[in-house]
């Protein structure tokens, strides 16, 4: 994809130089495929320092956009500010497989991004932090103060609310007789 790939003509093999460049556009594909993605055609901005150092190109990335979710509790979907920085060296003359090298006079940023965006993501994304999640016998939206009260976790709502909800839960059914 051209829209992520970066012109390092005027920095190669020149270590000591770096360049500043930020830019924003529609990203062309989507970012994840769980209930968090950054979906086609989602504005991105992109902030890149580009340093020219003896083994080749190091990137420095900070990549701001919007991700798209579906709550892990209440099932709602929600879209959320999304940040991520990631820094990558491109080498000159990579030495190992998974290592990333320059192309001729430019780096693509793709693949170090999409690993930055994909591994950044929520895998549970939630609407907001105190999202009381669904009433496990009705399904409709609980509010905070039912939510509080009842003791009742349906093992499916268990599983799709995670660990916060579990952790509160054991807190608040055992953390008496434990402490
Ligand atoms: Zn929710």
């Amino acid at each position: 994809m051209r829209i992520y790939e970066e012109n390092i003509r005027d920095i190669h093999n020149r270590p000591g130089e770096m360049r500043e460049r930020k830019r924003g556009f529609a990203t062309p594909e989507a970012f994840g495929e769980a209930l968090a993605t950054v979906p086609a055609g989602e504005h991105m901005d992109l902030e890149v320092r580009l340093e020219s150092v003896h083994e080749g190109i190091l990137a420095s990335v900070t990549a701001r956009t919007t991700m798209h979710a579906e709550c892990g509790r209440c099932l709602k979907d929600f879209t959320a500010p999304f940040q991520v920085e990631f820094q990558e060296l491109f080498a000159y003359t990579p030495t190992e497989a998974e290592e990333y090298g320059v192309h001729g006079d430019h780096v693509n940023l793709e693949p170090p991004l999409r690993d930055a965006v994909v591994l950044a993501l929520p895998f549970q994304p939630v609407c907001r932090p105190d999202c009381p999640g669904l009433d496990p016998e009705t399904g409709d939206v609980r509010d905070a103060e039912a939510a509080a009260e009842s003791a009742v976790v349906d093992p499916r709502w268990a599983a799709l609310a995670g660990l916060l909800a579990e952790e509160s839960d054991v807190s608040r059914d055992t953390g008496s007789e434990s402490k």
